[in-house]
């Protein structure tokens, strides 16, 4: 089985000796154990600190080369604390676990996963210890998969070794119907299906990283998502059972760390979205949401929503596009959140959209973008007005802890 401990709880000494016991009790049931490890506490913050303090240039490569070393160091002093409590346990790197990935510094993706020197450990009898969140590029340097990536490294270990079960330990003891910290009442959700983690992690939930719920749906391997803290049960996340009669809406999200590009007057005409999106995808900019509306006067106005953190390298690409097919100056915009509904219960009932525009409506919150799939309702509103509309619609749809859940 892999199991995979986050940041805080291998956060200082004493946690990483409570992980260590609980990985012991679980190796002398028995398993086989691939335990894999995020960096202590806040230190991949800190060390993309200390590159911002030494430098304002940060090659690629180098800061790879940099933030791995933080889940080094917890792999490291795992296994002495294994070893303490006498357990024969070796640490890999991503690279010596063999994770192979893209060429793509901060991002990587996997490609495969060889994991011969962990079947040569777990055959050993050893416990094999991996450092999360990097891999070996096809041109052999170290990479990261990005931010929350060693959830990834667990679920590409899970798939590459035909685990039994991957386990995911973190500082809360599941995933919620909202975040508990701006809904005190938000329920646990014993269940959920792939699809409906896929649209909770994409839209701001921030228990699981994105790519790694991505992983676990396309190798089918099941997740459960537990406190490190409590042990108690937590989320399990399988696939959808299409017998069981579905929740209209399982849980509301949020999402602060996008903005919003506006590129007006664009010439009604074939291949200006295509020319635009190919430059965004050419600096690996996710975006997110896109809306396009023709005038009556043969222009549109093309907004879409992207990373924070890539506004300024986005604007670049939009800006060169506005000068070359002589549109008006694009407009950012950080001020925006994301508020969504998702439930997999929504494929068989319409009508929940309408209910959500009401609820805003009712509380003054004005949309100022849409996206639906499925599964899932998506509206951009003022990030001032963010909270009030996940507790507004956590109410409106009964989700709290003692609801029926519609
Ligand atoms: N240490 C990395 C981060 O903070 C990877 C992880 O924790 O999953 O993003
Ligand atoms: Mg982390």
């Amino acid at each position: 089985m892999v199991q995979k401990y986050g940041g805080t709880s291998v956060g200082d000494a004493a946690r990483i000796r409570a992980v260590a016991d609980h990985i012991v009790r679980t190796a002398k049931s028995g398993k086989d154990v691939v335990v894999v490890v995020s960096a202590m506490g806040k230190t991949t913050d800190d060390l993309l600190r200390l590159a911002g303090d030494v430098s304002s240039v940060h090659p690629p490569r180098e800061m790879d080369m940099l933030l791995t070393a933080g889940e080094r160091v917890s792999m490291a002093l795992m296994c002495m604390a294994l070893a303490d409590l006498g357990i024969d346990a070796v640490s890999f790197t991503g690279s010596q676990a063999g994770i192979i990935t893209d060429t793509i510094h901060g991002k990587a993706r996997i490609l495969e996963v060889r994991g011969d020197r962990i079947r040569e450990a777990l055959a050993a009898g050893r416990v094999a210890v991996v450092a999360g969140f990097q891999g070996v590029s096809t041109d052999r340097d170290v990479t990261t998969l990005g931010r929350g990536g060693s959830d990834t490294t667990a679920v590409a270990l899970a798939a590459g070794l035909a685990a039994s079960s991957c386990e995911i330990y973190t500082d809360v003891t599941g995933v919620f119907s909202a975040d508990p910290r701006i809904v005190p009442g938000a329920a646990k959700l014993a269940r959920l299906s792939f699809d409906e983690m896929l649209e909770i992690a994409a839209t701001g939930g921030r228990v699981l990283a994105l790519r790694s719920v991505e992983f676990a749906r396309n190798h089918h391997v099941p997740l459960q998502v537990r406190s490190s803290f409590t042990w108690e049960a937590g989320t399990t996340i399988d696939e959808e059972e299409p017998s069981m009669e579905q929740p209209l809406v399982t849980a509301v999200t949020h999402d602060t760390s996008e903005a919003k590009i506006t590129l007006p007057t664009v010439p009604d005409k074939p291949g200006i979205a295509a020319k635009l999106f190919h430059g965004l995808a050419g600096k690996s900019i996710n975006v997110d949401m896109i809306v396009q509306n023709s005038s009556l006067h043969g222009t549109t106005d093309i907004s879409f929503t992207l990373p924070k953190a890539d506004l300024q390298a986005g604007m670049q690409v939009v800006e060169e596009l506005a000068s070359e097919i002589g549109a008006e100056p694009p407009q950012a915009d950080d001020g925006i959140a994301k508020v969504s509904l998702i439930g997999a219960g929504m494929r068989t009932h319409p009508g929940i959209s309408a209910t959500m525009f009401e609820v805003l409506a009712a509380n003054g919150i004005n949309i100022e973008m849409i996206s639906t799939s499925p599964i899932r309702i998506s509206c951009v509103v003022r990030v001032g007005a963010v909270e009030q509309a996940v507790l507004a619609l956590h109410a409106a749809f009964d989700l709290e802890e003692d609801g029926t859940g519609n």
